[in-house]
């Protein structure tokens, strides 16, 4: 444990480099997730660019602990918060778009929505799933995250980390072996920026895919409520909505917890739920479903951080 909200000596704060960019110590979490809990960081540094975060990972003590994240749309952090330092690439450095050819780059910080005037403008077909999925460009790739019959994995061609020393390196898809919703990545590696290959195609074209893939999800899944998306894998051949209907978990609520209606593999905040109602929702499922049929689901949404 770390600092003062974490029950150290001193403030971690004091330990911390000189940065350009923003610290802010006991920093809320639960507005930069999607289900909306969480407890605080104990201390959320937001650099300037990438040479600001160079300085910071380079400079800081080697055992404050240091966890990046995204728009917070797979996340599930806990009552307790995160100890050490949360990293959030949110100024305008992280969200450049350039193009070359059928070739789009996105700065890591860049909501994956934003992408979409982008595309349109370009010409740029074959990436509009990407734009459909919550989150920002970082979390896309970490998470290999994928929908109407494509994943990252599909399109990628690049993309800039920077490791826990500040060093940075061009990847390229040997370095990840994507799996569903999945790849090898270190946990000290910070996505800067991503490169994605779509095809040319008329901007009227992407549009309306784009349009009508929104339009499915939102009348399929409840995209306006505070959830974190699919909150189990798909077991291999299988689909974990199936098996939580069929296990009879369909209404189940822990405090303000509950499975959605609409969609049940979706956990819902209801508005006053903890993070702890929700893993125990979850870790509610994972027990009912295997006692049903013998099937053990695997959290798709990463949870982070300690219990209250
Ligand atoms: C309504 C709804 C629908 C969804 N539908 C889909 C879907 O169709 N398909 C799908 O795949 N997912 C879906 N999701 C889940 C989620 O949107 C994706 O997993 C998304 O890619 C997560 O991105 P994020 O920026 O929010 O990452 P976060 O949730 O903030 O973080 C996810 C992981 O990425 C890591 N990370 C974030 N940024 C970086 C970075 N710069 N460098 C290194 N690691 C980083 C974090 O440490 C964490 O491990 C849905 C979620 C919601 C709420």
């Amino acid at each position: 444990m770390f600092g003062r909200l974490f029950g150290a000596k001193t403030p971690i704060l004091d330990s911390l480099p000189e940065v350009r960019g923003k610290y802010i110590e006991n920093a809320k979490l639960a507005k930069h997730t999607w289900f909306g809990v969480g407890g605080p960081a104990e201390v959320l540094f937001l650099p300037e660019d990438a040479d600001d975060l160079r300085t910071f990972l380079v400079r800081k003590p080697e055992e404050i602990p240091v966890t990046i994240i995204g728009g917070g749309s797979n996340l599930l952090i806990r009552d307790g918060g995160i100890p050490g330092v949360v990293i959030k690439l949110d100024a305008p450095a992280f969200k450049k778009v350039s193009f070359n050819g059928t070739e789009v780059t996105a700065g890591a910080g860049l909501r994956n929505i934003d992408l979409k005037k982008e595309l349109i403008a370009h010409g740029t077909g074959g990436l509009e799933f990407v734009c459909s999925v919550p989150g920002r460009i970082g979390g896309l790739l970490r998470s290999n995250a994928g929908c109407f019959g494509n994943t990252v994995a599909d399109v990628f061609v690049k993309a800039h980390i920077m490791n826990g020393w500040g060093n940075v390196y061009e990847t390229t898809a040997e370095d990840f072996n994507f799996s569903y919703r999945s790849s090898m990545f270190p946990d000290d590696w910070i996505v800067l920026d991503v490169t994605l290959n779509g095809h040319m195609a008329a901007p009227e074209e992407i549009k309306k895919t784009m349009d009508e893939q929104m339009a499915y999800r939102k009348k399929t899944q409840p995209v306006n409520q505070k959830t974190a998306g699919s909150t189990f894998k798909n077991p291999e051949g299988l689909q974990a909505w199936k098996l939580i209907k069929e296990s009879g978990c369909a209404g189940l609520k822990v405090g303000g917890a509950e499975v959605s209606d609409k969609h049940c593999n979706f956990l819902i905040n209801r508005g006053k739920a903890t993070a702890e109602d929700i893993e125990e929702l979850g870790e509610m499922i994972i027990e009912k479903v295997k006692e049903k049929t013998a099937i053990t689901l695997e959290w798709e949404v990463r949870r982070m951080g300690v219990k209250k």
